[in-house]
């Protein structure tokens, strides 16, 4: 991986940085790249929902967050707007390899977090990828090795780790749990298993789910350090 710290928000990284940002009402007072702001004002994002506003300034900040809202609360720009700084941050490109990997339950959330996605790095240069079968698994093969950031099933992930030679996750700096309570609910928490032991563990980890059982606290006991928790139960 490209060694950090050359870009002057990397600095903001650490303790301190929630203080300073934990009022922010828009994306606007955030520390966020220019090239992600200008997307979000494209796609006219202006206002922070609440569980953007609870984590994003701790996600922004490097650290592990489980964050639980209910669905329709914006919890894919919580998670997709750290991802995408943080590569940018480290000046990650397609040779550097997987930087950042989302898990969601089902291909239909998988392609609407690739929308999302496509709006928020629109004008980044940042090559992602879907893994969610429907395609054959030697066409998505040959793709895998080219993207800096992959939208993914737990069932097809793994068939890919697998599968697919040279398919390397050890520079993975963030991974994404989309919707762990469906994932869990889903019956993949073995797959997840599998996939998190093939994956760094010097990592961050953003966790999300609609809702907060004792499964999905487990899961984060396991995949998560010194998390923040932060559940939001009513939009502001
Ligand atoms: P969740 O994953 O919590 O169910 P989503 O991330 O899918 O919710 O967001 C629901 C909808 O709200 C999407 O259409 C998304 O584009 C929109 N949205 C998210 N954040 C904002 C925001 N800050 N301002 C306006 N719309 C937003
Ligand atoms: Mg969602």
């Amino acid at each position: 991986a490209p060694p950090r710290g050359s870009n002057p928000l990397a600095a903001q990284e650490g303790a301190g940085a929630t203080t300073s940002y934990a009022a922010a009402r828009t994306f606007d007072e955030l520390p966020l790249s220019q090239y992600t702001k200008d997307s979000l004002k494209k796609y006219k994002f202006v206002t922070l929902t609440a569980v953007q506003r609870a984590t994003l300034p701790h996600a922004l900040a490097g650290r592990d967050v489980l964050g639980a809202a209910k669905t329709g609360s914006g919890k894919t720009l919580s998670f997709l707007i750290p991802l995408v700084e943080k590569l940018y941050r480290a000046k990650w490109t397609r040779l550097d390899g997987l930087g950042a990997l989302v898990l969601t339950p089902t291909r239909e959330l998988a392609v609407q977090i690739f929308e999302e996605l496509r709006k928020v790095g629109h004008f980044h240069d940042l090559s992602a990828g879907l893994l969610i079968g429907g395609k054959a698994v030697a066409e998505e093969a040959a793709r895998v090795h080219r993207m800096a950031m992959l939208v993914a099933t737990p069932g097809r992930l793994l068939q890919h780790l697998d599968e697919t030679p040279g398919f390397d996750t050890s520079g993975l700096q963030a991974l994404v749990l989309d919707e762990a309570d469906r994932i869990l609910d889903m019956g993949f928490a073995a797959t997840l298993d599998a996939i998190v032991a093939n994956l760094p563990r010097e990592r961050q980890t953003l966790l999300f789910s609609a809702t907060q059982t004792k499964s999905v606290r487990d899961l984060a006991r396991l995949s998560l350090t010194d998390p923040e928790y932060l559940a939001v139960h009513a939009e502001a």
